[in-house]
């Protein structure tokens, strides 16, 4: 199949994907039980060729679709949850959840996922080998992906037509994003999204009477010259081509202006698109806290959680997309990123087992202002659905074109 008909065939699915996004949008859930998003989702697909399978440890769920030819299985990735937010876009089909929005386009990424599914199948005699469809909950931060793997994702059973292993052999995803207008593109190769840890800072001093100082120990200022020095520590210790960001989001201390409080607290996120600087980041923060805190002979308590891992393309899978995408929506409307970007993604886990790519498609409105649209995991952004159509194909032609005959 050409890509241009591709585009047709998605095109034809438009209305649908709309009446299930808009659906979607306005039943947003958070995090990794969203029992309302995966009966929407189940409906959309029943009379569909696939074997489902219900996730138990989240609402996720794993379809498989099997060609009319042995091959390998090509996994394709839709998430499916929403954020804490109360939207404000004025939208007909807002969010009635109140204080939940799908304000990063995982609605978007659902209903994609489900056409792809209806076209491939429209397609199945040709295929040679499966698709998995991944329905994915609990993105944003509840590691969503990471229980659908511990649950046995990949553990795939033989293809039922006859019996011969198909394991998955290559795994794509798609992200819908304000900053590209409706349609474009873009990917690249190795890192793609940053790690995102998180940091606990806690400045143990003394308490005591603000006038003096000298018979409690402040943590105060400890903790201020922490910060600073954590921002020293990032530009003269970390490689800048190989770059990491360390932001306090958060300082606690204290009650009123006499009192020297016992402690302070300082919470921050780390990114880094490698794991030798976000290794070496972990080191110079607690050696930064531990060595001022000593300095002044205070205690500090520091704990670094690790969020989800670098998002990794493999070299050729981001290579194949890119063309791919720019025989889809030429040439012009395709970039090859220059940079990773720091936000974080949990298909990173995906990426971990099976080479693959994700790949970010716009959704901006062409006469809308990329500098001032509302950007994703804001209460007013809003994603023209017309990207549908190119996001819905792109997951078909990255799927046939790893399981060719
Ligand atoms: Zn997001
Ligand atoms: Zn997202």
């Amino acid at each position: 199949m050409d890509l241009e008909t591709l585009r047709d065939a998605s095109h034809d699915l438009l209305d649908d994907m709309v009446a299930l996004r808009r659906t979607l949008h306005q039943w947003p859930e958070i995090g990794n039980d969203l029992p309302i998003t995966r009966e929407n989702v189940l409906e959309a697909l029943d009379g569909l060729p696939l074997d489902v399978t219900l996730h138990e440890t989240t609402s996720g769920i794993a379809a498989l679709l099997e060609g009319g030819k042995p091959g390998p299985t090509v996994l394709l990735r839709g998430d499916m949850d929403a954020l804490p937010l109360v939207e404000d876009t004025g939208l007909d089909f807002r969010s009635r959840s109140e204080g939940s929005m799908h304000a990063c386009g995982h609605d978007t990424h659902t209903a994609m996922l489900v056409g792809a599914a209806k076209l491939l199948s429209a397609q199945r005699t040709g295929i040679a080998g499966r698709v998995l469809f991944m329905f994915q909950p609990g993105e944003e931060g509840n590691h969503g992906a990471r229980f659908m793997l511990d649950e046995g994702l990949l553990d795939l059973p033989p293809a039922r037509s006859d019996g011969s292993p198909s394991p998955v052999t290559a795994a794509y995803a798609l992200h819908i994003t304000s900053v590209l207008p409706t349609g474009w593109l873009s990917s690249r190769g190795g890192s793609i999204m940053a790690a995102a840890d998180t940091m606990y800072i806690t400045v143990k001093g003394r308490g005591g009477h603000a006038s003096e100082p000298y018979r409690a120990l402040d943590p105060i200022p400890i903790a201020c010259e922490i910060v600073q020095a954590l921002q020293t520590m990032i530009t003269r210790r970390i490689d800048v081509f190989d770059p990491a960001v360390v932001t306090v989001g958060k300082i606690v201390a204290g009650t009123v202006n006499n009192i020297i409080p016992e402690t302070a607290q300082i919470e921050g996120t780390i990114r880094a698109v490698s794991e030798r600087t976000r290794r070496a980041v972990h080191d110079g923060i607690r050696r930064v806290a531990e060595g001022i805190a000593a300095a002044h002979d205070a205690e500090v308590d520091v704990v670094l959680e690790d969020g989800y891992p670098v998002t990794i393309n493999d070299k050729s899978q981001a290579d194949i997309a890119l063309e791919l995408a720019s025989g889809l929506v030429g040439a012009d409307k395709t970039i090859r990123m220059p940079n990773p970007i720091m936000g974080a993604e949990d298909f990173s886990y995906v990426l971990q087992e099976v080479p693959g790519a994700m790949v970010f498609l716009g959704g901006t409105h062409a006469e809308r202002s990329l500098a001032t649209a509302a950007p994703n995991h804001s209460n007013r952004v809003m994603f023209d659905e017309q990207a549908m159509i190119t996001g819905t194909a792109m997951y078909a032609a990255m799927a046939l074109n790893h399981l060719r005959s």
